[in-house]
């Protein structure tokens, strides 16, 4: 049950509240309790959190996985190493996990923020928006969404962030440098349990559809080279919802070579959902790959060596064909970014 145990708000702009009110909390679509471990905790798993606590993988202390050949190992850190090295990153391509040992961090009421924004200047906004999330604390974790705008309106740019702080002075204290970037057209923020946050999952039978067409990289700091290309990213209308994910802090402290994740030093997450495969892709590609150094493999629709040369540095993608070569020689477990055996 969602437990609220205040509510406060901030900002510097109440006009326009009905509208963006009703445009934010019917159409949000945010991160929820309904996503599959098995691929988030052998992906990466990038959460409310992150800045502070790291990505899902860093929390894994072990697991239990099913092999091509049928047979099961539990794989730590000291036994099975290198397969306990490529499920935290790369584990659809390694067997089946059955179990994981999680060590975990205890988390009390935290503030949640769902903040909306004229965004008529994307990549001012843009560019406010990052600089705050990588010069803030760590307990400050934030994700945006970005779309088209509604004829006759403004952009309104949909802020979520977490703080880890159950007092309002402080989550007021992170918050209001941003709510002073554009004007704030809507705000809901609230002192809450972090599972409230995340118990937003539908009861209803998953239907296991994908978006037609996902593309995804990691950036480093907001430049005004990638604000301004991605400002014509979403005027060009090749996507409907583009989201930036905060994935510093925290993640940066494992060494690239610890896991199969190894882009540790970037920023952000940026993720393009379209309904045209050809418009997104070739916008994307024009626009928004030149910016990226890497990607993450859970949101990318595009298949192909391209993708997992972009998922896997070098010196990662060698490793784990070495592991492949060991442990599923076949090449069984390839319906995913495939590391074909060495
Ligand atoms: C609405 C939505 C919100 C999301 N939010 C987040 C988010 O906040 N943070 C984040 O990091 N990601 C997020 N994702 C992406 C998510 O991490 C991936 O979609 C993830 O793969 C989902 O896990 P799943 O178990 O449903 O995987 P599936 O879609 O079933 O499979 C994806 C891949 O993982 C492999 N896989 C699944 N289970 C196992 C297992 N047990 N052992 C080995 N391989 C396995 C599959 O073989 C496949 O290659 C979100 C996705 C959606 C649709």
């Amino acid at each position: 049950m969602s437990r609220t145990t205040a509510v406060i708000f901030i900002g510097n702009n109440a006009a326009g509240y009905q509208r963006a009110d009703a445009f934010l909390w019917e159409r949000i679509i945010y991160d929820y309790g309904g996503v599959g471990v098995g691929g988030l905790a052998t992906a990466g798993g990038i959460g409310w959190l992150v800045r502070e606590h790291g990505l899902t993988i860093d929390h894994v202390r072990a697991v239990e996985v099913v092999l091509a050949d049928g047979s099961v190992v539990r794989a730590d850190a000291t036994r099975h190493p290198e397969i306990f090295w490529a499920v935290r990153g790369a584990g659809a391509n390694v067997g089946i996990v059955t179990a994981f040992d999680f060590e975990v961090d205890e988390v009390g009421d935290v503030g949640f923020a769902q903040l909306a924004f004229d965004a008529s200047d994307t990549a001012a906004f843009l560019q406010a928006w990052g600089d705050w999330v990588v010069d803030a604390p760590r307990d400050l974790t934030s994700f945006l969404i970005l779309g088209g705008a509604r004829p006759g309106e403004p952009r309104v740019a949909q802020v979520m962030a977490v703080i880890d702080s159950d007092d309002p002075d402080t989550v007021l204290a992170r918050l209001q440098p941003l709510a002073e970037a554009a004007p704030l057209v809507g705000q809901d923020v609230r002192i809450t349990s972090y599972r409230a946050v995340i118990s937003n999952a539908s009861d209803e039978t998953h239907a296991a559809e994908g978006e037609p067409t996902a593309r995804t990289g990691l950036i480093g700091r907001i430049t005004p080279e990638f604000a301004r290309d991605a400002a014509r990213f979403l005027d060009s209308g090749a996507t409907y919802f583009f989201q930036l994910r905060a994935v510093g802090g925290a993640v940066h402290d494992v060494a690239a070579d610890d896991t199969a994740f190894a882009h540790r030093s970037a920023e952000f997450s940026v993720v393009a959902f379209g309904s045209s495969r050809h418009q997104t892709s070739s916008q994307w590609n024009e626009l928004i790959a030149p910016h990226v150094d890497g990607a993450y493999v859970s949101f990318e629709t595009e298949q192909g060596d391209a993708a997992v040369e972009a998922a896997y540095p070098p010196a990662t993608l060698a490793r784990l064909r070495a592991i492949k070569a060991q442990v599923d020689p076949e090449n069984l477990f390839r319906d995913n970014a495939n590391v074909r055996p060495e």
